[in-house]
């Protein structure tokens, strides 16, 4: 196929790249060895932009920084009102700059411009808001011990915290992380990913400029196996935040247990079912079924990548669906009419060209799709396997891409039985106009969050992470603020 509906002239758009260098310590400085590494652009596999790569000494320096506003700045010394204050204008200036931040992550990632500055941004700023909004909310209990003694419980800031985050969502992920930590008043670090580091720095420029302290907020890109290596087993770091896959997640676990026992959590992998039953609205389950996987072109967590329907609707289902996925439009993300963007790079890109030709071989049934389109840049057409076995690898592995496996099943149980045929455990989708249906089944699946009658809803309260190897913590919510706190107990006589 050709890119009809992009990539032309109007659509090539780079906008100007103005921070390039790591941010330690309040300042933009270049990396200790000198090093720059490459981001590209996946719409045509150009560079955009060298940046300087972070390794193991400036994790060190950052670290120190940090610690250094930890143990003797004001961030964790102020009223919470206080840090309130700073975060609202951290929110503000996000807002007003809206427009370049989008061009970078749509330029970095493939994302889609207007999802962007019209979704992303307006939420990634009342995140902000949400947890300055707790900032000075925080607080522990009095604790009646017996005649002689009395206690109190203090919700301290746990410290110094790495965040490494992944490329799918490079502003959203950066705030889930950010939001709460700066609230509790820890400090932190933070590794975006190699493919997408330029909105990261942006918003460090935009903390500086909101009345951060400096050390309190430090952005070092670099690679995982050294820069975030670096931060997962240092030893003078307090807690790891990390979103990314669940073989770097075990990496994560290991260098925690190994340096200083860190305090880990995890948000990784999954391969979510969305389950369709007889009596569903046939219109709406098939539009929720293609937004499942084809929203950020697959790239995101928990797509609902198992798609389970039940038989007495499944022919007219899929019917539908494969009508909708072939009027979806891929191109430029950039242009307005564009619904999916270029995969995030060329590894990735590759990987969910194998899955689906390891698709085909196990003998799934391509329905639709399964092609690159263009010839340049990473864009994959949305794709529908059917004919699934639950052993298949396209019906195991996460794929992270827009490739759905479709099946069939005939009863309740069979259909809670196969959602959980999987080791991941991240989030699910039911579909019906049953109240007992959507309750047995959001009960019977194990996940961290369940869409009864819609798909991919997130609230700032509204917490979210994994079951089973999907991960533990959770982001979003008052769960998120705790999990950058810990509690001291204080006893006295009385
Ligand atoms: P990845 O695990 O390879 O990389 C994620 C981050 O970890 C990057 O910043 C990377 O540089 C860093 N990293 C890599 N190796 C490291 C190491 N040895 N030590 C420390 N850090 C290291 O993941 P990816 O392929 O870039 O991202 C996609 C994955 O992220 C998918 O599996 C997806 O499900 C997961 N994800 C999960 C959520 C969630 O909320 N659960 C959200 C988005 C993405």
């Amino acid at each position: 196929g050709d890119l009809s509906n992009g990539a032309g002239a109007d659509f090539y758009k780079i906008p100007a790249i103005k921070f390039t260098k790591l941010f330690i310590n309040g300042e933009f400085v270049d990396s200790i060895s000198g090093k720059t590494f490459e981001t590209i652009d996946p719409r045509t596999g150009e560079v955009i932009a060298n940046v300087a790569e972070g390794t193991k000494e400036d994790v060190d320096l950052a670290v120190k920084a940090a610690r250094e506003a930890f143990d003797s700045g004001p961030w964790p010394r102020m009223p919470g009102v206080a840090r309130a204050k700073i975060m609202l204008k951290f929110a503000d200036l996000i807002d007003q700059n809206r427009e370049e931040l989008a061009a970078l992550d749509a330029v970095d990632a493939g994302k889609l411009y207007n999802w962007l500055k019209n979704v992303d941004l307006p939420n990634i700023v009342n995140t902000l808001r949400y947890y300055a909004g707790a900032a000075d909310k925080i607080h522990g209990e009095t604790l009646k011990m017996s005649r002689e003694l009395q206690g109190y419980t203090l919700m301290e800031p746990v410290g110094v915290v790495g965040h490494i985050i992944p490329w799918n969502f490079p502003s959203s992920l950066f705030f889930t992380k950010v939001s709460p930590a700066l609230a509790a008043g820890c400090t932190m670090i933070v590794k975006p990913a190699e493919q997408t580091p330029l909105s990261a720095l942006f918003y460090a420029h935009l903390a500086k400029q909101a009345g951060i302290p400096d050390g309190v907020l430090n952005v070092v890109p670099g690679f995982g196996p050294t820069a975030g290596a670096a931060i997962t087993s240092h030893m003078d770091i307090d807690a790891v935040s990390f979103t990314g896959s669940t073989e770097v997640g075990r990496q994560v676990m290991e260098a925690a247990a190994r340096s200083n026992l860190k305090k880990v959590s995890l948000e990784l992998g999954g391969k979510s079912p969305l389950i369709i039953f007889d009596d569903a609205d046939l219109d709406k389950a098939a539009e929720l079924a293609l937004i499942g996987i084809l929203f950020n072109k697959g790239e995101i967590c928990c797509a609902g990548s198992r798609v389970f329907v039940q038989e007495g609707i499944y022919d007219e289902l899929e019917k539908k669906l494969v009508e909708k996925a072939k009027s979806w439009v891929v191109g430029d993300p950039f242009d307005p009419k564009v619904q999916q963007g270029p995969q995030c790079d060329k590894r990735q890109f590759d990987k969910i060209l194998s899955y689906i030709e390891h698709g085909k071989r196990e003998g799934a049934t391509l329905l639709t799709g399964g092609k690159i389109i263009g010839d340049k840049g990473y864009y994959i057409e949305p794709t529908i396997f059917s004919n699934i076995k639950d052993d298949m690898l396209i019906a195991q592995d996460e794929i992270f891409g827009p490739v759905l496996a479709l099946t069939k099943f005939k009863t309740i149980d069979e259909a809670i039985l196969r959602a959980n045929n999987t080791r991941y455990g991240l989030a699910a989708g039911i579909v019906t106009k049953n109240i007992d249906t959507a309750n047995t089944v959001s009960r019977s699946v194990r996940a961290g969050t369940i869409w009864i009658n819609c798909y991919f809803a997130f609230g700032d309260d509204v917490p979210f992470g994994g079951y089973k190897m999907s991960g533990f913590g959770r982001d979003y919510g008052l769960e998120a603020l705790h999990k950058y706190m810990q509690v001291k107990s204080v006893v006295t006589p009385i």
